[in-house]
């Protein structure tokens, strides 16, 4: 597999498009810490390490997969090596709390960094995505003990990661879940139970694995109110910061996949294991949520680095490959390579405009992290609570449409393992299920935070792309139009959802088409961002790339953009063509 970071086009994102180093600046928590330069350095490294370090090793990785052998959990030949390499480097801890040894980098940037990992290994990005997202729970809502001892080590990938929600009987349903945790006279617990589906639960990369484990107390009340949060490692930790006895943390198996098989999924069997409160009693729910918001947008970043993966290996074969005769742009001479054809051109077109439109979603919604961490606005939470969900589903969904449409450019080599294309449809359809299905993010969206006040999230986010989309030239003013119509029409549905019968059906019945729709029109807004930018800066930039994205833009609104009707007409119908059939009759 080939894979080259788009470096230029995640420069031209801080840049031009969000110019981030005025954030930057004007946050004191940052304005020390990172300027534009840096930024373009810590880009230009990533890509070097992804590109060399990390990208040869995914198809090997695919081939072996993981076994466990004896109760140890095995990772393909080369991962070891390469995770010390990538750990030493300092990039586990890239956007970690610098007080306990990350390197406080804003979230802007980790998503570009995210990216990079997943295209060029999604099986290996998610040991670092992982910890990462556990040391982020912990430096939340951990206690100072549990900061100062597992932060550094997190951080510096000494140790690794996991995060253990998932029961049999306990999938999108967390009130199910039957782990226990018993208080002890020092203040720590006993947790005995089962968890299944865990990604780096177990494995040789690390020589501890730290769990958060969502348990319940003896006395807990029923339901998701009754969850606390638990950090469990697998080996205990000494007082002086060595490691100890095992812990009565066990890998009970692994499970075999359609992908991803260089990621360890276990089975976690916990037997009286030792552990430590993190945040509140009955509150565990809460700040693994912490945890979830960058674990989510961290999975949907899965979908667009298989898109771009998938983009440069089908444009690469697409110049290459001789079938057929074009007209116009068809070399005239026998076969032409494919890229001459419509159909060929369509797809590609397809799988780069969503691609970079993602790309500048990406950097939105971590942009409203930053804020979010550093300012505490309230714009910038309503942002998160929408775009978080938003971007896992909708860049999933149209990352298995993007690798879908990158092997069919193949044709039949696409299907066959040779050329690599039909590992990223396998790696990337997982992250439309895990972190919480796209079906359970489509009904956070639009149930707990669309309808919720009158749609007052939606309407932050509105009154945002309105006020920015002042700006765009004359040229794209029918499409600024379309854009801001789509999203008054986003609004005045979530209006009539409050009229509709059966609520609860309704909202799920339509949630999914509704943030469709919700992506189409944002990233509708972002397409005109990325233009108005271009456009303004073509001094600075090549013609080339203002010309490329122009076309890019056009081809999004002319047969991308007119989806959002399609989506909105079905959340539009009614509930009961969904719910009328009654369950023998399936
Ligand atoms: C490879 C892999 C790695 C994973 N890694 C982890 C991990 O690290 N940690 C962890 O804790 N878990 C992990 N998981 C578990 C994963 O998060 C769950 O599988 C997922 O959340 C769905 O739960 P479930 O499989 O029980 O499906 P179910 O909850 O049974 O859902 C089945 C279907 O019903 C739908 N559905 C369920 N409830 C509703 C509802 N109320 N309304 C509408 N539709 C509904 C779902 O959308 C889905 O389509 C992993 C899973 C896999 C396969």
């Amino acid at each position: 597999m080939h894979y080259k970071a788009p470096i230029q086009e995640m420069q031209f994102l801080l840049d031009n498009v969000f110019q981030a180093s005025e954030l930057w600046q004007s946050l004191p928590a940052l304005a020390e810490m990172v300027d534009m330069d840096t930024a373009v350095a810590i880009l230009d490294e990533g890509a070097k390490i992804t590109n060399e370090l990390v990208a040869p090793l995914n198809r090997d990785g695919d081939e072996e997969g993981v076994r466990l052998v004896d109760g140890k959990v095995i990772t393909p030949k080369g991962y070891q090596a390469a995770y010390q390499t990538f750990a030493e480097s300092g990039w586990v801890g890239l956007s970690g709390e610098p007080e306990y040894g990350g390197m406080g980098m804003p979230k802007m940037l980790g998503v570009l960094f995210d990216e990079m990992c997943y295209g060029a290994s999604n099986a290996f990005a998610l040991y670092s995505s992982l910890t990462a997202g556990a040391a982020l729970c912990i430096a939340s809502h951990g206690a100072d003990e549990l900061k100062e001892r597992y932060l550094p080590m997190l951080y510096s990938g000494q140790w690794a990661g996991a995060m253990d929600m998932t029961e049999p009987q306990a999938g999108s349903d967390l009130r199910h879940i039957r782990t226990k945790a018993v208080p002890q006279e020092d203040g720590s617990y006993r947790v005995t139970g089962t968890k299944i589906f865990i990604t780096g639960g177990d494995h040789d990369l690390t020589e501890n694995v730290i769990h958060l484990v969502l348990a319940k107390l003896p006395d807990a009340p029923g339901g998701s109110r009754g969850l606390s949060l638990f950090l469990v490692p697998k080996i205990q930790v000494n007082d002086d910061g060595s490691l100890g006895e095992a812990n009565g943390v066990e890998c009970g198996s692994v499970e075999h996949k359609m992908g991803i098989k260089a990621s360890a999924t276990c089975v976690i069997n916990f037997n009286d294991a030792k552990g430590y409160l993190v945040g509140k009693v009955n509150r565990g729910l809460a700040a693994m949520f912490t945890m979830m918001n960058y674990e989510r947008l961290s999975i949907g970043i899965q979908g667009l680095g298989c898109a771009e993966a998938g983009y440069q290996m089908a444009r690469d074969y697409a110049l290459e490959r001789k079938q057929g005769q074009g007209s116009g742009q068809g070399l005239g001479n026998g076969s032409d390579p494919i890229i001459v054809h419509g159909d060929v051109r369509r797809m590609l077109l397809q799988i780069a405009s969503m691609t970079e439109a993602g790309r500048a979603l990406a950097v939105l919604t971590g942009e409203s992290l930053d804020k979010l961490k550093h300012e505490e606005s309230s714009e910038a939470a309503d942002l998160v609570g929408l775009l978080v969900p938003l971007a896992k589903a909708f860049f999933t969904d149209t990352g298995l449409e993007s690798t879908v449409a990158a092997q069919q450019v193949f044709g039949g080599h696409g299907y066959i393992r040779e050329t690599g294309v039909e590992q990223l449809v396998r790696d990337v359809r997982i992250a439309q299920i895990y972190e919480g299905t796209n079906g359970i993010q489509a009904l956070d969206l639009l149930g707990r935070k669309v309808l919720p006040k009158e749609g007052a999230m939606l309407k932050t986010l509105m009154q945002k792309v309105k006020q920015e989309l002042e700006v765009v030239s004359p040229e794209w003013q029918q499409q600024v139009a379309q854009v801001n119509q789509a999203f008054d029409r986003l609004l005045e549905v979530a209006g009539e959802f409050r009229s509709r019968d059966c609520l609860g059906d309704a909202i799920n019945a339509a949630a999914v088409d509704y943030l469709h729709a919700t992506g189409y029109a944002v990233y509708g807004y972002l397409w005109l961002k990325m233009v108005a930018a271009a456009e303004r800066d073509q001094q600075q930039l090549e013609p080339a790339f203002v010309q490329r994205k122009q076309a890019l833009a056009r081809f999004f609104f002319s047969r991308l953009f007119p989806r959002f009707d399609a989506h909105l007409a079905s959340v539009r119908a009614p509930e009961s063509c969904v719910m009328d059939l009654p369950h023998d009759q399936f």
